[in-house]
């Protein structure tokens, strides 16, 4: 007790009569700052600039921020540029990706998007022989015709699905376009109001994602506005089912050189989901000619043409 008293003692006098706490507390202060800051900037280089390259390694699509202060041009106008001509190098890094993949046996620089257009082309082909195959007609399995891929690198199949990649890209290409605009527009306003950083990070992704899009007042030429991310999600779905309806209706052409005649039948998914318009085709007949542009009958549709002799 009398030697922990006496501690305190000692150390009340060691420090206080020097009146130098205020000097003291400056010193705590500006060393407090000093690291708080070195913290900071570790920070930002191993997390927002990503000094080690450690983000790039860990994403397929290698985008990357364009570094501290990147932008910070004088004129409002040559931030925006510069701004822009990063994020289209971005764009077309992560979301326009060409990359090299198997094709056929062959290495090929592809849109990555490809992959699963040619998947759904390959499951159409498949659940068209299985189902013509049910219906009676006498068509060989896909075994006895050497297999989904010879199949798949038939001239007739290989042709269509090579204009499914092209257009599932280019209307990719066109969601970024018209992202990029939209972005393009909202800075040039954002600098003109003064915006913060904060706000104009708000104003940019709600263009890709949506959230705030309402509150943040944005609007396309039609007064609504559907943002990049759910565009793009559209063409996703709607595309996959294209690529099956058109590699089936392809297939069921096919026999007509060995005089097989068919028709197809509209089937929808079936399910409460399904549109008032799809809902109405169900179980109606058409000749393969007919059929052919009308699925996918909208955005999200999931119909199917099923083979009928006749
Ligand atoms: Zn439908």
């Amino acid at each position: 007790m009398h030697l922990y008293k006496e501690h305190i003692i000692t150390v009340y006098n060691q420090y206080d009569p020097t009146h130098t706490t205020v000097l003291r507390n400056a010193f705590v202060r500006a060393m407090e700052r000093r690291f708080n800051e070195l913290i900071k900037i570790i920070r930002i280089a191993v997390v927002e600039q990503d000094c080690f390259g450690a983000q790039k390694r860990m994403l397929i699509q290698q985008m990357y921020p364009p570094g501290y202060h990147a932008f910070d041009y004088p004129r409002s106008a040559a931030r925006v540029e510069a701004f822009m001509q990063w994020l289209k190098i971005q764009v077309d890094k992560g979301i326009l990706t060409i990359q090299q993949f198997q094709q056929i046996g062959e290495a090929v620089e592809a849109a990555w998007s490809n992959m699963y257009i040619a998947d759904s082309y390959k499951r159409g082909i498949i659940r068209a022989r299985y189902e013509m195959i049910k219906a009676g007609i006498n068509v060989p399995s896909i075994e006895d015709s050497g297999g989904i891929e010879a199949i798949f690198g038939l001239p007739f199949h290989i042709d269509r699905v090579g204009l499914l990649f092209t257009r599932v890209y280019s209307e990719l290409k066109g969601v970024t376009e018209a992202m990029a605009n939209n972005i393009a527009q909202i800075l040039s306003q954002g600098m003109i109001d003064g915006d913060g950083p904060r706000l104009l990070a708000r104003k940019i992704i709600a263009t890709i994602d949506g959230k705030d899009a309402g509150t943040l007042g944005l609007t396309d030429k039609l007064g609504r506005f559907i943002p990049a991310k759910r565009r793009a999600e559209m063409i996703a779905r709607t595309e996959i089912i294209r690529a099956h309806h058109l590699a089936a209706i392809q297939e069921y052409r096919n026999w007509g050189v060995l005089g097989i005649k068919v028709k197809a039948e509209w089937i929808t998914a079936g399910d409460s989901r399904v549109c008032p318009k799809c809902a109405s085709m169900e179980g109606r007949t058409f000749t393969l000619d007919e059929i052919e542009p009308m699925i996918p009958a909208h955005p999200g549709c999931r119909c199917l043409a099923l083979p009928i002799i006749l």
